[in-house]
């Protein structure tokens, strides 16, 4: 039988499988379907990872816990949370990855994320395996007071099933300095240790220099990275940023210090557009409203006097480049017809699964360069991955070292997608070069321990 024909029919028998076993769990099912659709062709004259069911196991997390977490609110009433940690793969390092406090936060996210994150943990080149967790907490419309209780409450379950050598969780969505600092004085007081079980930490106690900034400026350095190979560079690039969280925020600063304009953010409630762009004084302002005034975008557009579409993406604004830095599947086909028509050459993900199936399909196809969030995004966890070095010697490295650690990473990065994306000489597939990069450390590791 035709190779492809064949390995097409076992992608499909894989999915049906799968999405058998995970109903309901479109965002697990659409996050697996992305990186089989490379690893099954890989692995067809591969005969050793399929007798072992290496792929079948990969897709299987080791172990989901789900817990509850009650809190009291300012008003005295008696809350009830959701808490999840997914511990997706430890073969190559203890469990890494982020907690999300979002109100959206179900099971199906967060294998999504945890699955995603054994292989970006891989390509870093750093010993981390994947995990992801989190609630459906949303911190938004709560005060300090009530974060806090909440933090203290979910790390009391939480932290029986981390640690340094076990599993050592980071921000994500909703997840910040504020949140990470409660988290962590809850698990010193409960332990009694004052050990690097979480990583974001403040500078004052066991924090990196430039995690704050890592994954945004990544996403950018990877972007560079793709430009060169076009002999391109990002100085006078139009730029689309949505979000203004964490990555957004650092992105956004990248692309300005590296001379391109960025001409839009976003919140959950729409996108700003400032054609002039933005320079490091309104990206101040910004990062103020987002994160110490927990204000709306919306704001910055009435203080500027720019637009702000309400309820809309920043998709159809004209540019050469893309980073969506929000949150996952927030760019389908349509959109991204719309970037390719209006001339954009390279979307580089800084949010999780930003660009769904349909979408990925219209950029390869018009030859896009497309980073994919498991390469693009990867430098944050990379970071963390060192602060977890600093921690275990207990000294602190130099901001200039760092920098220079995070920007080879991303370049090494780059190479390993290169490697194993070729497909011509000027066609580079980035999704699948980072699944198969990713993938063949792990599934190694998987071999030489046997079944287990
Ligand atoms: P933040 O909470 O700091 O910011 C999230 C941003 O995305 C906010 O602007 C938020 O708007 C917006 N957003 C969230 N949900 C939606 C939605 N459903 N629709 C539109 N906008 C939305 O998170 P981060 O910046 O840390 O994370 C952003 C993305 O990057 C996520 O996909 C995360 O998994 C990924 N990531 C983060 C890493 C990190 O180091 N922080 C590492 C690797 C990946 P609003 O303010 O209205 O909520």
């Amino acid at each position: 039988m035709d190779i492809q024909v064949n390995a097409q029919e076992k992608i499909n028998s894989f999915m049906a499988g799968l999405k058998r076993r995970n109903p309901g769990e479109t965002e697990f099912q659409q996050a697996v379907q992305e990186v089989v659709t490379h690893i099954i062709p890989f692995i067809e004259d591969k005969p050793l990872y399929q007798e072992m069911q290496i792929l079948e196991r990969l897709c299987e997390p080791d172990r989901v816990v789900i817990f509850r977490v009650c809190w009291e609110d300012d008003k005295g009433r008696i809350r009830t949370q959701r808490g999840y940690r997914v511990q997706h793969n430890n073969s190559i390092g203890p469990y890494k990855g982020g907690l999300r406090f979002h109100h959206s936060v179900n099971q199906s996210i967060l294998k999504f994320l945890a699955f995603e994150q054994t292989f970006k943990n891989s390509l870093t080149g750093l010993p981390m395996g994947g995990a992801k967790g989190g609630s459906d907490f949303n911190p938004k419309d709560k005060s300090d007071n009530e974060v806090m209780r909440f933090c203290q409450s979910f790390m009391t379950e939480l932290t029986r099933h981390i640690g340094q050598n076990k599993d050592v969780p980071a921000g994500d969505i909703g997840v910040g300095a504020r949140e990470i600092g409660y988290l962590f004085g809850q698990h010193k007081r409960l332990s009694n240790e004052f050990t690097g079980i979480l990583t974001g930490k403040g500078m004052e106690y066991g924090g990196s220099p430039i995690r704050v900034e890592a994954t945004g400026y990544g996403a950018v350095y990877m972007m560079e990275e793709m430009l060169k190979l076009r002999n391109q560079q990002l100085e006078g690039k139009t730029c689309l940023i949505s979000g203004s969280g964490n990555v957004a925020q650092y992105a956004t600063e990248k692309c300005i210090q590296l001379g391109a304009k960025v001409v839009t953010m976003s919140d959950s409630s729409g996108f700003m557009h400032d054609p002039d762009g933005i320079d490091q004084e309104k990206l101040e302002y910004i990062v103020d409203l987002k994160t110490n005034r927990r204000g709306r975008i919306s704001d910055f557009a009435k203080e500027y006097g720019v637009e702000f579409y309400p309820d809309k993406r920043p998709w159809g604004i004209p540019c050469d480049l893309a980073f969506p830095c929000a949150t996952q599947n927030e760019l389908n086909a349509e959109q991204a017809t719309t970037l390719v028509k209006n001339g954009c050459m390279g979307v580089s993900e800084g949010a999780n699964m930003p660009t769904d199936l349909e979408g990925i399909r219209i950029f390869q196809q018009a030859n896009t360069l497309f980073a994919p969030s498991k390469a693009a995004n990867a430098g944050g966890v990379a970071v963390s991955g060192l602060e977890m070095s600093q921690n275990s010697a207990r000294i602190t490295w130099k901001e200039e070292e760092l920098q220079n650690l995070l920007q080879g990473i991303m370049q090494d990065i780059h190479e390993s997608c290169v490697e194993y994306g070729r497909e011509s000489k000027d066609r580079i597939n980035y999704l699948k070069g980072a699944n198969i990069a990713g993938f063949t450390k792990v599934a190694n590791a998987m071999l030489a321990y046997g079944v287990v």
